[in-house]
């Protein structure tokens, strides 16, 4: 394949892409996002993932999970609802052995979804509308190659993941890169190395999934979701180390001077 133009998204575009509220909105119409994620190993991942979910557009967010990872995400986020309709799922932040069950449950509603983590090793068919969130490790994992190999030709290798699986693919790193199946390829640098911390990935797998949820297109959820986590995580990181949980608090400040200057 010819190697593509790819679209650097610049600031106003990423203002562009952002809608604001609809005068009478109410929570269900600003979208519900669910989130399928954690462990007795990994608890931590589903709070992580539903704090991004609580940054991004949507009007409500619903975890699914064990009892124990439950009450946790209850306790750490009282604003969090169980089971019920949602317009987009978030699979996979630490699910560890449950993560297939996750995905399949979450397949099972035939919304949008963001597949991350755990979950990405059970991806299989196409996933049309639907948003995958792999490192190099784990694109390499699905596609079968050397993680060198991705990071060798990391375009020519997200783009061939959104063919072959039909859906949007965010290869996260330095540069993240996020491809359509029609080869349209969208990069960001708004990120720092200080993002290379643990449960960063499962904040920006709940972003994406809020923005989908909200109802935006797979692509344009994908791509503001990076670029927005990418520019929060250096306005939050100051040149210093951050926590995944700072980078999540430090997000909603982002999106509003998004929101103010359009
Ligand atoms: P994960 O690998 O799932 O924990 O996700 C890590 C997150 O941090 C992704 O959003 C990456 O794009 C970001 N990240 C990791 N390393 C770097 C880096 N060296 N420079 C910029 N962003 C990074
Ligand atoms: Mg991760």
């Amino acid at each position: 394949l010819p190697e593509p133009a790819v679209e650097a998204l610049q600031p106003a575009d990423v203002r562009r892409l952002l809608p604001q509220p609809a005068l009478h909105a109410h929570k269900y119409t600003r979208g519900v996002v669910g989130v399928r994620a954690g462990s007795s190993t990994y608890p931590g991942a589903a709070l992580l993932a539903v704090a991004g979910a609580n940054t991004g557009l949507a009007g409500m967010v619903r975890y699914v999970g064990s009892e124990a990872v439950a009450s946790r995400v209850r306790e750490a986020h009282p604003e969090v609802v169980g089971e019920g309709r949602v317009q987009a799922w978030v699979v996979g932040p630490g699910g560890g052995n449950d993560a297939a069950a996750m995905l399949d449950a979450a397949r099972a509603d035939g919304v949008p979804l963001v597949v991350d983590a755990d979950a990405l090793a059970h991806v299989d068919g196409t996933l049309p509308g639907c948003v995958l969130t792999p490192h190099a490790g784990e694109l390499a994992g699905i596609l079968g190659l050397a993680r060198e190999e991705v990071e060798a030709r990391p375009l020519a290798h997200v783009r061939g993941a959104a063919d072959r699986f039909d859906c949007v693919v965010l290869l996260k790193g330095h540069r993240t890169l996020v491809a359509a199946p029609d080869g349209l390829v969208r990069a960001t640098s708004t990120g720092t190395p200080w993002l290379a911390t643990a449960g960063a990935g499962d904040v920006l797998a709940g972003l994406v999934g809020s923005l989908l949820a909200a109802g935006l297109p797979a692509f344009d959820a994908a791509s503001l979701g990076a670029w927005v986590h990418g520019a929060a995580g250096t306005r939050a990181s100051r040149g210093g180390p951050l926590t995944a949980t700072t980078l999540a608090g430090s997000i909603p400040l982002l999106m509003r001077d998004l929101l103010a200057r359009q």
